[in-house]
């Protein structure tokens, strides 16, 4: 068996059944990809939005491709037409380019917000207040080209688990009272886990774990 595919054997035996695993295939070449597609992987993340489309037109159009990384508005317009979920929505300008422009390609485009967790340990992200903020404004009900469908949190890069543990929790928290203050809402996927700490965030309710290294190898 070839490396990649003992990988996501190894991946997929140890996830529970209600969790989707997302291969992130970013600096990956496209023979990787394929690896990883014809043993069953449907679903790749992607972080750039030039290798994100170069890697559309290359590939089997069954593949389910995630924005994962940050993503700029001026660049929204040439992931419309085919992207499956964007996971890192980060602002509210953000959000309303993603609607103009799946209205112009007549769909209606999965997001995720993305949550920054306490420390500032990423740049990008949104708070809770902010993420509150953005569900309840009158804005969001006249949109009908995206849909909110979670959260995506990335934890501390640090090996202190218990930290780990908590920023996760934290998360899992704000997504379980979302789900109870707007039932409105199709808010069902919880993206949380890479590499190094997916174990964790399983254990605190993730849904979906986006895993690079430990499919592909390092990154070059
Ligand atoms: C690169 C990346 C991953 C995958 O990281 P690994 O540690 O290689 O598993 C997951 N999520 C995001 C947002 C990423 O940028």
């Amino acid at each position: 068996m070839h490396s990649i595919e003992k990988n996501i054997d190894q991946i997929q035996r140890t996830l529970p059944g209600k969790v989707t695993l997302v291969a992130v295939s970013k600096f990956q070449p496209a023979e990787a990809i394929l690896q990883a597609y014809n043993c069953g992987q449907r679903i790749f993340g992607e972080s750039k939005v030039q290798e994100l489309v170069t890697k559309y037109n290359n590939l089997p159009k069954d593949i389910e491709w995630h924005m994962v990384g940050h993503l700029q508005r001026n660049k929204v317009k040439y992931i419309a037409p085919f992207i499956g979920l964007i996971q890192s929505v980060d602002s509210l300008p953000l959000l309303l380019e993603i609607e103009k422009q799946a209205k112009k390609h007549q769909r209606v485009i999965d997001c995720l917000l993305q949550f920054r967790i306490g420390q500032e340990h990423t740049k990008f992200g949104l708070d809770q207040e902010q993420i509150k903020a953005i569900l309840s404004g009158d804005i969001l009900k006249k949109c009908e080209h995206i849909r909110i469908c979670g959260l995506m949190a990335m934890a501390s890069n640090t090996n202190d688990i218990q930290r780990i543990e908590m920023e996760f929790s934290t998360a899992q928290r704000l997504f379980k009272e979302i789900q109870e203050e707007f039932p409105e809402l199709d808010f069902h996927t919880l993206s949380m886990g890479m590499t190094s700490d997916y174990p964790i965030a399983i254990a605190c309710g993730s849904n979906m774990i986006r895993i690079g290294s430990n499919i592909f190898g390092d990154r070059i």
